[in-house]
């Protein structure tokens, strides 16, 4: 089983419990839709990074406040704000499989969540990759909503990023992405290796790093 499809039935819910032949095929469905469709784009800019205070960051013009990111960010003196998105054409899709089917829609939406982050990861591969000719290295990347960063610090990241004209990536007024299937987020830059994984803190094992965030 490939990565994409054990990542859909964390999603789903699954846990432990053994996935039905039925749901699978529903999955690798999933999958051949959504790579028909999807048109993925994603950009980066790095930026200085300055702290303010404790906890208080400084990027260009915007102030950040959060504890959980100021663990991240420890020992980081640039980070690196990306977006990315699945594109449009999966919203349809999602859009016209709930006017069939709801079981299909809810395994679509698992798939596509997971696709988003295959996407990420592969994206912050290339950052990493490039930062570390030029002896830099990445923390895992942390997202506006996670922990106590604000879910509203999405609106300036994306505004430095141009999102809008740059990738197609707008945001409501309730702070709800369009196209749905999109990221934002910070990624810090620091001179000393961590080798840090790729899916974060709080899957990594080094238990003693002083680096480390928690998100509680
Ligand atoms: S705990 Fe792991 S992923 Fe988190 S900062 Fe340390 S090395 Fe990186």
């Amino acid at each position: 089983m490939d990565n994409r499809t054990k990542e859909t039935i964390r999603y789903l819910g699954y846990g432990n419990h053994a996935v039905d032949s039925t749901t699978i095929a529903m999955i690798s469905d999933s999958f051949r839709n959504l790579e028909s469709v999807a048109n993925c784009k994603s950009i980066y800019r790095i930026f200085d990074l300055h702290e303010t205070d404790e906890n208080y960051y400084k990027i260009g013009t915007v102030h950040l406040e959060s504890r959980n990111l100021s663990k991240n960010l420890k020992g980081c003196h640039r980070v690196v704000l990306f977006g990315a998105t699945l594109g449009a054409e999966v919203d349809r899709l999602l859009t016209r499989k709930a006017l069939m089917s709801m079981a299909e829609v809810v395994v679509l939406q698992a798939a596509a969540a997971a696709m988003l982050e295959e996407y990420c990861d592969e994206c912050q591969e290339e950052i990493r990759v490039s930062l570390e000719r030029e002896g830099e290295y990445i923390r895992p990347r942390f997202s506006p909503g996670y922990g106590d960063f604000d879910i509203h610090y999405q609106r300036p990241l994306m505004q430095m990023l141009d999102c809008a004209k740059k990738i197609g990536l707008t945001m409501t007024d309730s702070f709800m992405m369009s196209p749905t299937k999109s990221v934002t987020a910070l990624i810090g830059v620091s001179s000393t290796q961590e080798n840090c994984h790729k899916k974060g803190c709080e899957v990594c094992g080094k238990k003693d790093c002083i680096y480390r965030r928690d998100t509680v």
